[in-house]
Parts: structure tokens; C-alpha cells; sequence
């Protein structure tokens, strides 16, 4: 009793001349390998040419400052709280007199670290974050080979001070955000 209409039964059959030689074979062969030849590329050529990309794709995280440069986060933690994948550690401190400057509330986060290689991207962190600290933007995070590259510091998420070193996420369809 046949257990599937599927089975097929398979006859071994005397090889041709043709299929002797092998060159029909060959022949057939070159000519899909040279028919790809002239077919749109499907890769692209990146860092140097980028792919468009979805207006809400979520990308590296940037640590948000203010207006005057000073940095949003008050370090309260609840990032690393929403965080589903355990990816954000950090270190508070008091804000000392004369670092008014520097930090906008009277706890700050004397280190920051996201593990990039834990991180999923949900935006969860944004989501959660009472002070506008914390953005994912449309930047890629760089490839690397070293795991220990991808925890990624103050260095790396705070956003310059200067005009031109500021990061813009608004970019990612958020026109209600200030920054
Ligand atoms: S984007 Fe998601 S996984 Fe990544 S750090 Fe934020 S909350 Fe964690
Ligand atoms: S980024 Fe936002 S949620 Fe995370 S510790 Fe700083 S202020 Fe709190």
C-alpha cells in the first residue's frame, strides 16, 4: 500500500551519449552563470551606497542633551527596567556643585552601557524614559569582530554639544518630539 501519492519511482536509466560527455551539461550550466551576468544586482555596494531605509527604522541609540548642552539623563533606571533584553547598565552619581552645566538633573549617570549584541531594537527604552534622555535613531550600528567593540559607552550614545554634533530624531517620524 502506497503510504503517499507523492512517491515517485525512480528508474535508473542508460546515460545517453549526450550525458556521457557531459557538455550539454556544461553548456547549460555556463549559460545560467552568464545569463546572471546581465540581471540587476541584488547586492549593493555598502558602507559606500546605502540602501533607503523605513522612516521608522530604529537604529543605534543617541543620549539626548538640552537646549544648553546639558545631558537628560537623570540615570533613574527605568530604561534598563523596560529593556526586555537586559542590555542597559549603568552607574548613577550626584551631581556635584559647578556641574550645573553638564547635567541637567541632580543624579546623573556616571556610566552608561548598552550591549549592543543583546539589544533587539523594540524602542522599549524610548518608550519608558520620563526625561527625553534616550532616542534610537536611523543610524546603523557598525560592524565589528570584537564583541567587547559592541558595549557601547557615554563615548559612544551622548550626542555632541556643538550645533552640528547634534543628532536628529525626529527624523524617525516623531514631529511631537522637541529635540
Ligand atoms: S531598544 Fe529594546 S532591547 Fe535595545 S536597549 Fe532599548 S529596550 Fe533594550
Ligand atoms: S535614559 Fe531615561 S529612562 Fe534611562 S536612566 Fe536615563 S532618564 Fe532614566
Amino acid at each position: 500500500m502506497q503510504l503517499t501519492n507523492r512517491s515517485k519511482v525512480v528508474v535508473q536509466k542508460e546515460m545517453t551519449m549526450a550525458e556521457q560527455i557531459y557538455l550539454p551539461a556544461i553548456f547549460k550550466g555556463m549559460m545560467i552563470t552568464i545569463s546572471h551576468f546581465f540581471k540587476k544586482k541584488p547586492t549593493i555596494n555598502y558602507p559606500e551606497v546605502k540602501r533607503p531605509i523605513a522612516p521608522v527604522y530604529r537604529g543605534q541609540h543617541v543620549l539626548k542633551r538640552d537646549e544648553q548642552g546639558r545631558e537628560n539623563c537623570t540615570a533613574c533606571g527605568l530604561c534598563a527596567v523596560a529593556c526586555p533584553a537586559e542590555a542597559i547598565t549603568m552607574t548613577a552619581a550626584e551631581r556635584k556643585r559647578g556641574e550645573e552645566s553638564l547635567y541637567r538633573e541632580e543624579k546623573y549617570a556616571s556610566v552608561y552601557e548598552i550591549n549592543m549584541l543583546r539589544c533587539i531594537f523594540c524602542g522599549l527604552c524610548e518608550e519608558a524614559c520620563p526625561k527625553e534622555a534616550i532616542f534610537l535613531t536611523d543610524r546603523i550600528v557598525k560592524v565589528g569582530t570584537e564583541r567587547d567593540t559592541f558595549i557601547y559607552g557615554k563615548d559612544k550614545l551622548v550626542e555632541g554639544i556643538a550645533a552640528d554634533q547634534r543628532i536628529d530624531v525626529g527624523k524617525r517620524g516623531g514631529a511631537h518630539r522637541k529635540f
